[in-house]
């Protein structure tokens, strides 16, 4: 179904954090918006498979996928042949000398990646703001943790945050809106052994519910976050941001359209975006005119669309992406710990968070507890076990759930190798050039990796594992989950895409609110939050500024 209106005050084109928050905040305060987002509306009752029998053979139930294809890939660097990516199952899980491009992890969905997440609400660490002048590495953002303070709280108060008294490095003027998640019965014993080691474990800062908020129950520690959470307990933007865009009675969403092409016109020598192009369910074209257009694609498809519309600055769109730098390790414990029961992550160490060069590479990480794939008998029998028959059915009975695994996340640094473009030759069902994801890890990463394996395995001997049944890490296989910077914010328009209020340089009235902006990673942080409190913050100086004529 095509748009009602020929023109709105505001479009906003992807309904995940970036752009719900904006366009709530626009459409509560009067202005008529619009929502384009590609895929489906997913209704939390109905579309997930956590209450069917083979739940644990489906993923989350993608309906529409955006398309894109890789460029080169890194040869592995066999200094660090160690932290190849294997299961007991299997062996290794990339045989060749090359890295292996998986996956860019994304949702076409009201919502966006957020309804397939895993509830991770994470303030950024206050120094992962300032990388350029306190390590000497990539770029300053050009706000700090003081600017998104206010906005972080609006935000976890929407998704209804469960967190500790005190997450160390992220100063807080109010307490979490909810009381924090206790450790499940695994993370207790990983709490153990990180004790051995003089390492805390603090409850993680999450928005799944741990009581009754936005009308819905606290949650039931199923564990199946990445499936869909189908009791609403889990703060994807679907079942937070979008009711309350809706109540505004101010925004029109429309799902499964896909927007192509952004027109820009030049007029007295200034730059504005006049409207888009866009497709709707049945294949047909539109054009709606809008007088703000806000880009919300996520870190991919942000760069894609702006490429594919001829929208640049001094050639810096899609350079500068960063993705997921990850280790996990799962090991076999003598106890059975049971570890599925739970929400994914209920605890992290946040002991190597600050950056800091001393330790051999400047970012920050955070390391966790969790059940890692070791959800269901499936992933035992796939994964943890070998061989056949009888002896086969003994060995998953045996081991089911004595699995347990210990990760980590980090910084990654932008590097000239890391890119997105659009690539010429795959076109969709558009006409469109499909995103071309080309990522290599700098030797930052790598040491890094080296540095959580190490830890990993340490908190798992401690802890009373016995053996390391699977190790997955981003050093040989590349299936990232975090993406961001490909629309770099900054004040110098030389070197950025967007200002620090989140307007195109040279085209005012255009603006992205997604992870793009992002100028550094940070360590290790899960994304969304601070995507959120960057979308409401750039809707908040756009509102101010309109309302001072
Ligand atoms: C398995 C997994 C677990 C994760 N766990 C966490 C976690 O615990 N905590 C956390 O903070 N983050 C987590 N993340 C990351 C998080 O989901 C993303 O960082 C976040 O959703 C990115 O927000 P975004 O607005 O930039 O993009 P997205 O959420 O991807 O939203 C972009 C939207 O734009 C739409 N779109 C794209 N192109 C077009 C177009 N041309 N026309 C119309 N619409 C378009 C897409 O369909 C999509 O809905 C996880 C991600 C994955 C995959
Ligand atoms: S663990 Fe909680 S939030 Fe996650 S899917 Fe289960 S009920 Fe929902």
């Amino acid at each position: 179904m095509p748009a009602k209106k020929q023109k709105y005050d505001c479009i906003v084109i992807g309904s995940g954090p970036g752009g719900a928050p904006f366009a709530w905040q626009l459409a509560a305060n009067g202005m008529d918006v619009l929502v384009l987002e590609a895929g489906p509306k997913y209704d939390p009752y109905k579309a997930y498979a956590l209450d069917k029998t083979d739940w644990e053979t489906q993923g989350f139930p993608e309906t529409k996928r955006i398309r894109n294809t890789f460029g080169k890939s890194q040869p592995l660097d066999l200094k660090y042949e160690k932290l190849r990516s294997w299961n007991k199952a299997v062996g290794k899980l990339n045989r060749t000398k090359e890295r292996r491009y998986l996956k860019y992890q994304h949702v076409a969905g009201i919502g966006g990646t957020t309804l397939h997440f895993q509830g991770e609400a994470h303030r950024l660490n206050e120094n992962a703001f300032r990388m350029k002048s306190l390590y000497d590495v990539a770029v300053d953002w050009p706000i700090g943790y003081s600017d998104l303070e206010p906005y972080y709280a609006q935000a976890e108060k929407v998704l209804g945050v469960a967190g500790p008294e005190k997450v160390p490095d992220r100063p807080r003027k109010n307490p979490y809106p909810l009381k924090p998640h206790k450790l499940s019965y695994a993370s207790q014993i990983i709490e153990k052994g990180c004790k051995k080691h003089g390492l805390e474990l603090t409850p993680n800062s999450v928005a799944i519910l741990s009581e009754v908020y936005r009308d819905a129950p606290p949650c039931n520690y199923c564990n199946g976050c990445v499936w869909g959470c189908p009791r609403k307990d889990k703060g994807s933007v679907d079942v937070t941001f979008i009711p309350l865009v809706q109540e505004t009675g101010k925004c029109e969403i429309l799902e499964n359209v896909f927007v192509t092409r952004i027109e820009v016109e030049k007029k007295n020598g200034v730059r504005k975006a006049k409207g888009l192009v866009y497709y709707d369910n049945k294949g047909k074209e539109h054009f709606v005119s809008g007088d703000y257009i806000t880009v919300a694609c996520g870190a991919v498809e942000t760069p894609r669309l702006l490429i594919n519309s001829e929208i640049d600055n001094n050639d810096l769109v899609g350079k500068n992406f960063m993705e997921t730098t990850f280790y996990e390790a799962v090991a076999f414990h003598p106890e059975r710990l049971d570890s599925y029961r739970g929400i994914p992550m209920d605890s992290i160490i946040w002991k190597w968070n600050t950056p800091d060069p001393k330790r051999g590479f400047p970012g920050g990480l955070r390391m966790f507890p969790t059940a890692g794939s070791a959800l269901g008998p499936l992933s035992y029998a796939l994964r943890y076990s070998s061989g056949w028959g009888e002896s086969f059915v003994k060995d998953v009975e045996k081991w089911f759930g004595h699995a347990v695994a210990v990760g980590g996340i980090a910084e990654f640094l932008p590097n000239d190798d890391t890119f997105i473009t659009v690539n010429p030759d795959i076109k969709d069902q558009y006409g469109a050039p499909v995103a071309n994801i080309q990522s290599f890890l700098g030797e930052s990463e790598l040491k890094c990796l080296e540095f959580m394996s190490a830890k990993a395995k340490e908190i798992l001997d401690a802890s009373g594992a016995t053996e390391i049944v699977e190790e997955v890490s981003t050093y040989d296989l590349f299936s990232a989950t975090h993406v961001y910077g490909t629309c770099r914010m900054g004040k110098d328009r030389e070197k950025s895409v967007v200002d620090p209020s989140l307007r195109f340089h040279g085209i005012p009235n255009l603006l992205v609110t997604d992870a793009s902006v992002f100028p550094t990673s940070g360590g290790g942080e899960a994304p969304s939050l601070t995507i959120e409190a960057l979308s409401l913050r750039a809707a908040d100086l756009l509102l101010k500024e309109l309302k001072k004529g």
